[in-house]
């Protein structure tokens, strides 16, 4: 699996840097955002290595699709039960901070008051 050691994210998941997990199997991980733009506000991650969306290539098809279809679950869970938002920040442009591939799942009320 592919892992980079000055990836804030790999660190996370090498367990070197600590996160309040939500969810982990073998491909992902997810856990809580250190600075919440809303009630929920959780990071799904791939454990791999995938620097930003635009690296993504059919290969990760079956990958992506998995984070994608967890979310209902997780937002449930979560407690955001009227709706949320999904949002993948990618590159400069994209307003990306974190180079290993994130999806935000923000939800709780007015969520998109903010970011
Ligand atoms: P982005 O701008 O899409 O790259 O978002 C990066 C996100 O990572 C931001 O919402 C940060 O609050 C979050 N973040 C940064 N460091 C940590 C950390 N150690 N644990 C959890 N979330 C983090
Ligand atoms: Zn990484």
């Amino acid at each position: 699996m592919t892992h980079d050691p000055n990836c804030l994210f790999c660190k996370i998941v090498a367990g070197q840097i600590p996160s309040r997990k939500v969810f982990e199997d073998d491909d992902i991980l997810v856990f809580h955002d250190i600075n919440p733009w809303a009630p929920v506000h959780l990071l799904l991650i791939p454990k791999q290595h995938i620097a930003t969306h635009a690296d993504v290539t059919p290969e990760h098809a079956a990958l992506l699709g998995k984070m994608m279809a967890m979310v209902p679950v997780l937002a449930r869970d979560a407690g955001a039960t009227n709706g949320f938002r999904t949002i993948i920040n990618t590159g400069r442009d994209g307003g990306q901070e974190v180079y290993h591939l994130h999806m935000h799942l923000i939800g709780g009320a007015r969520p998109w008051k903010q970011g």
